[in-house]
């Protein structure tokens, strides 16, 4: 099978698993995802998996993607803030769907590959950062819309201030070998909405310890 082959099977499979929002289909369908995963399991890009890029880290499942990116209801006014740009796969994803992506990963050899892949693409619209994302972008709040793609053991507050009136927030939350759950938190008038959608298994969320600068 080709990659082109196994990608119209994987669009038929999110479609059969109840994604059902055509524009999140035409993003997963546009990026070309054999770009973010090293060479040695390319012909898997189109497998609806998980795998791995490197420094002990994981390009999410196709499936997971597409779950999340719909869960976010986006439109092309959305400004995005992303924690975990990983191989830049889902961000790419996002930057079909929204205005401007800032993407935080704590790996620099992660984020230095997936910039560059974001200028391959021609994805200008994509800004990276080096960093702990958990604390996430205050220069550039409010934003409308917060993707965090590793697990967060408990409500990640700070990320939940970031976010804008009528904003929404799709974080996993969960203990690193337990189960976690997708929740999706909404801020609406009269205060935050909390949503627990599906059952995932991601890489935690690395909060770097505080230090004092002097
Ligand atoms: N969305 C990615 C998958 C990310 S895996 C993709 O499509 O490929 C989760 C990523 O979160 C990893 O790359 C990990 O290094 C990163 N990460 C974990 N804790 C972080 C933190 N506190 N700040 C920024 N990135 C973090």
């Amino acid at each position: 099978m080709t990659l082109e082959e196994s990608k119209i099977r994987l669009i038929m499979e999110l479609r059969r698993e109840g994604i059902s929002d055509s524009a999140v289909l035409g993003a997963i369908e546009r990026v070309p995802r054999e770009i973010f995963i090293p060479s040695p399991i390319k012909t898997f890009a189109y497998d609806n998996r998980a795998l791995p890029i490197g420094a002990g880290q994981t390009i999410s499942q196709p499936y997971v993607v597409a779950y999340m990116t719909q869960a976010l209801n986006l439109n092309d006014r959305c400004k995005v803030l992303e924690i975990g740009t990983g191989s830049g796969y889902q961000t790419a994803v996002l930057a079909r769907l929204a205005r401007r992506i800032y993407t935080i990963e704590r790996h620099p050899s992660l984020s230095d590959e997936a910039k560059e892949r974001f200028e391959a693409l021609d994805l200008h619209k994509v800004v990276t950062r080096v960093g702990d994302g958990s604390k996430g972008w205050p220069e550039q709040a409010p934003f409308d819309r917060i993707l965090v793609t590793a697990a967060s053991e408990s409500v990640p507050g700070t990320l939940l201030e970031q976010l804008g009136e009528g904003g929404i927030m799709v974080v996993p939350i969960g203990p690193q070998d337990g189960t976690q759950h997708i929740h999706r938190f909404t801020r609406t008038e009269d205060g935050i909405e909390d949503e627990c959608l599906l059952p995932v298994r991601f890489v935690p969320l690395v909060e770097s310890e505080v230090r004092d600068s002097a």
